[in-house]
């Protein structure tokens, strides 16, 4: 586990764009935390560090937005946060979550319940003192 502390949203932002560098191949991201913790910070960096050169916005009202990338690999963000329960099963989670050639981030991973894959990064973020911010890394595997 990695435990990092920011200071502001630019090295947030930094964060995400290293850890982009590390998943080139696939995964799914699972980030935790409460409202303005940071966590589509950390996404827009994580885009950049995939070549994504789109302004990356919250997906809060589309709760999914797709964007393929150079190497014909295909980036899924995705915010929960205003999906009621009952509709998580509509969105296609089985099917993006399967895809061996998608790059996978979700925003408030906490409700994805049944859906939650085994094999993922867990990346929980936290207000601290000001503006700093606690965030860890997990990787989680069977
Ligand atoms: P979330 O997606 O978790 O709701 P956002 O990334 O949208 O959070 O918002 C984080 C807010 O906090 C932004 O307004 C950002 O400028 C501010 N902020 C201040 N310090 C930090 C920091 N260290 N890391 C990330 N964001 C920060
Ligand atoms: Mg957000």
């Amino acid at each position: 586990m990695e435990n990092i502390t920011t200071s502001n949203s630019q090295e947030t932002e930094k964060l995400g764009f290293e850890f982009a560098n590390k998943i080139t191949d696939g995964g799914i991201i699972c980030l935790y935390g409460d409202l303005g913790s940071g966590k589509t910070t950390f996404a827009k960096g994580f885009a950049k560090g995939l070549g994504i050169s789109e302004r990356i916005i919250s997906p809060t009202f589309v709760i999914v937005r797709q964007h393929v990338l150079a190497n014909k690999k295909t980036f899924y963000h995705i915010d929960l946060y205003r999906l009621e329960e009952s509709e998580l099963q509509g969105i296609g989670l089985s099917d993006i979550f399967s895809d061996k050639n998608a790059i996978v981030l979700v925003e408030w991973a906490e409700r994805l319940g049944k859906y939650l894959p085994e094999n993922r990064f867990d990346i929980k973020f936290q207000h601290g003192e000001k503006d700093t911010r606690k965030i860890t890394i997990q990787k989680i595997e069977l």
